[in-house]
């Protein structure tokens, strides 16, 4: 396409891919490309110096003005802890930060380990000081990982770029999150069990987000049971959820990707509720390997041919 743009880089732990399908909106992805990279230093837990890495080594109870960004983050993950009932929660830090070395060591750690840990995840300890932009957490040893939220609300950041600058036609594609702007676009759903880039469906989108979850994304396998990225706060363990993958799909990319990991804590009939109340649609990928989709997407998902599988 003449004049069209695409930018490429990584962030967030992922491959990013911005792409413009107008001409002369070069201005515009370098911005929405910049914003992403400007969110992933402020929020990466894998920089010491990022804003929500110093907010980590703070002492519980000590407040800690933050940035715009942050703060809205803060804001929207209290809200989906609450209307999730806690099976969203960013502060379950310390568990995804003992979870995450488990999966690179592939071994299971202590129970005492995961009970200690368990005990410091509350969302309902954030406290907000709308006021003075401040945020804090109650306990010493609390911390905060935006990893189920960032890149929904990255997505959202980015697309309100696009329409001040009054993009017409483009994609998003933020490892899973996907933003189609104007002009319909098929997708691909990438399949739980082969490997990334093969997809086991397509899907039409439009003006639209689909955000996708799953236990496939990360994680290790010890006599035949997953132990994954996504953590059922309540257990302390990766979620046993009867899902391989979800996938969301809605206008607010930060809620889908919010509620698309609390949907692979609570499994899918528990959430259907939840999710009819919010006019999102989903497609769930069962451990037995069905594939639901709720009535809103039956016309515009397609099950590809899954012979060899
Ligand atoms: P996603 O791929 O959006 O489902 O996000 C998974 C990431 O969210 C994990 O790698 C953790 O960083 C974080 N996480 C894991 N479990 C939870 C949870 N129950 N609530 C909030 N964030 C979580
Ligand atoms: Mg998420």
């Amino acid at each position: 396409m003449p004049g069209a743009v695409r930018m490429i880089f990584p962030a967030m732990g992922t491959v990013n891919s911005i792409s413009i399908f107008d001409a002369g909106q070069q201005g515009a992805a370098i911005s929405a490309r910049d914003l992403v990279m400007r969110l992933e230093r402020s929020l990466s837990l894998f920089r010491s110096e990022s804003e929500l890495s110093r907010f980590n080594a703070l002492p519980g109870g000590t407040w800690m003005p933050v940035s715009e960004d942050t703060f809205a983050l803060f804001c929207a993950s209290v809200h989906y802890g609450r209307i999730t009932d806690g099976a969203f929660d960013v502060t379950a830090g310390p568990l995804t930060a003992l979870w995450r070395d488990a999966i690179k060591e592939q071994r299971i750690p202590a129970d005492s380990e995961i009970i200690s840990r368990k005990r410091l995840v509350d969302y309902k300890a954030i406290s907000l000081d709308d006021g003075q932009g401040r945020v804090r957490l109650r306990c010493d040893g609390q911390s905060v990982d935006f990893g189920g939220i960032a890149k929904g609300y990255a997505a959202d950041r980015v697309f309100d770029i696009m329409h001040k600058s009054a993009v017409q036609n483009a994609v998003i594609n933020f490892g899973g999150t996907v933003g189609v702007l104007g002009k319909a676009q098929l997708i691909g759903i990438q399949h739980p069990c082969r490997p990334t880039g093969e997809p086991m469906g397509t899907l039409t989108l439009q003006n639209a987000f689909a955000v996708t979850s799953g236990g496939y994304e990360r994680g290790f396998t010890v006599n035949g049971e997953r132990y994954h990225h996504i953590i059922d706060p309540r257990s302390g363990m990766p979620s046993q959820c009867g899902l391989l993958s979800v996938t969301l799909v809605g206008e607010e990319a930060a809620a889908l990707d919010a509620l698309a990991t609390a949907v692979f804590v609570l499994g899918a009939e528990r959430s259907l509720p939840l999710l009819r109340s919010m006019k999102i649609e989903a497609l769930f990928v069962t451990a037995e390997g069905a594939v639901l989709v709720t009535p809103g997407l039956e016309k515009s998902f397609r099950l590809l041919d899954q012979k060899g599988a």
